[in-house]
């Protein structure tokens, strides 16, 4: 059910949202995430509702990191929002119930990092159970951190009327449109470091697809699987047995799994390596191929530029080092300048996007990374599964 039709008028909402933004010397390096919850905070006070908004930062591991306290986020939300936003000291207990009961219409107030509760990630009914007494009806806003199974998102959502937020929900029908009924032909472009965290996603489109183009690190396990030198290339072990079997389901598939055809290689991972553009795809020793090469760019933007829908998850090479973006940067102009729908997903290449300024060119940048790669993969996401059916 949608917090578009809960009648939440004079009510305490707790939100869950995904404020899990990069943090540099005590201020909020991107808002992205910030501003994404924003159309939902904003519902909420239209409607004389009073949010209560929760979300973890980085990795507390349970305890009190003032580091990762959510002071930053709070002082930019209240900015953005043109909005005092009143900060609790805690994410649960007395002292916040005081604070929640004493809340009235339109006003904000952000609890501390939920992490810092030990029973957050361990899913623990009592945290559940204190959370959901600050509240008359959780509202999930969090897509980020739909794929956990934790208080904040999962077990609190059983304990009170709960509802998906405006961004969960765009989320889900942008990424079910891609799989559900995309225009066709539907290409995905997929890359990033690993097999094993693409496999799931890459067999699943094998049989939706009409064109998987492959790139990144994760190319090299498919050349080794293909019996061809890699250099010192990154390879991951496991995925190798694991681009065997995609190759093998490729044959007798009708989609097309398109590999790069050349490379950019470097000496090492850095930027100041000597660059060397290589006609083919066998690495020699001392060489690493860290880019795809201009011929297989040409192609695959090609490719993007004929779809009616692009899905690209992972980037095409190391685009951290400046010589070795090009790739990715070619991938990303052709999916901004694209004329079919386009979709993407994954926290390197959605950084990407926006370092090259082209995240407003893209009619659907997800702002989760595993969780959108789950939902894509066919899985079904916890918290999501938690709320109340329409
Ligand atoms: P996303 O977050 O978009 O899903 P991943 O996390 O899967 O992407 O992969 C991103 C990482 O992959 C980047 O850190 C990038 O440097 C690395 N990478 C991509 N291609 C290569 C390559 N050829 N060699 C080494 N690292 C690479
Ligand atoms: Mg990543």
């Amino acid at each position: 059910m949608s917090v578009r039709d809960a009648d939440v008028a004079g009510k305490r909402v707790l939100v869950r949202v995904d404020f899990n933004v990069p943090l540099d010397g005590g201020r909020v390096a991107d808002d992205t995430r910030i501003r994404a919850a924003l159309p939902t905070v904003e519902l909420l006070r239209e409607r004389g509702a009073m949010p209560i908004l929760v979300s973890h930062l980085g990795r507390p591991k349970g305890e009190a990191v003032p580091e990762l306290s959510m002071k930053p986020v709070g002082e930019r939300l209240s900015e953005l929002l043109g909005a005092p936003v009143e900060q609790a000291p805690a994410a649960v207990g007395e002292d916040v119930e005081t604070l929640t009961a004493g809340l009235s219409p339109g006003r904000v107030l952000l609890l501390e990092n939920v992490r810092f509760e030990p029973g957050e990630t361990e899913n623990a009914p009592e945290l559940a159970a204190a959370l959901a007494r600050l509240a008359d009806l959780y509202v999930d806003d969090a897509f980020g951190a739909a794929h956990r199974a934790h208080a904040s998102t999962e077990g609190v959502a059983h304990l009170l009327p709960s509802y998906a937020g405006l961004l969960l929900e765009r989320e889900l029908s942008e990424l079910r449109q891609v799989v559900e009924s995309p225009r066709r032909p539907l290409v995905v472009v997929l890359g990033g470091a690993k097999v094993s965290d693409k496999i799931g996603v890459i067999d699943r489109f094998l049989d939706l697809a009409d064109r998987i183009l492959i790139g990144g690190a994760m190319c090299f396990s498919f050349f080794r699987a293909q019996g061809l030198a890699t250099g010192d290339s990154l390879v991951e072990e496991e995925g190798v047995k694991l681009a065997e079997g995609v190759l093998g389901k490729a044959e007798g598939s009708s989609c097309e799994l398109a590999l790069p055809v050349d490379l950019v290689l470097g000496e090492a991972f850095d930027a100041g390596t000597e660059r060397r553009e290589s006609d083919g795809v066998e690495v020699p020793d001392g060489w690493m191929g860290l880019d795809i090469g201009p011929r297989t760019a040409a192609a695959y933007g090609e490719a993007i530029g004929a779809a009616g829908t692009v899905l690209w998850n992972g980037p095409m090479g190391a685009f951290e080092l400046e010589p070795f973006a090009v790739g990715t940067r070619a991938v990303a102009e052709a999916v901004a300048a694209a004329p079919g729908t386009t979709v993407v997903g994954g926290g390197d290449s959605v950084a990407a996007l926006h370092e090259f300024g082209l995240a407003d060119q893209v009619d659907w940048v997800s702002t989760g990374g595993g969780a959108s790669l789950e939902l894509l993969e066919g899985k079904k996401l916890p918290g999501v599964e938690a709320l109340q059916d329409a």
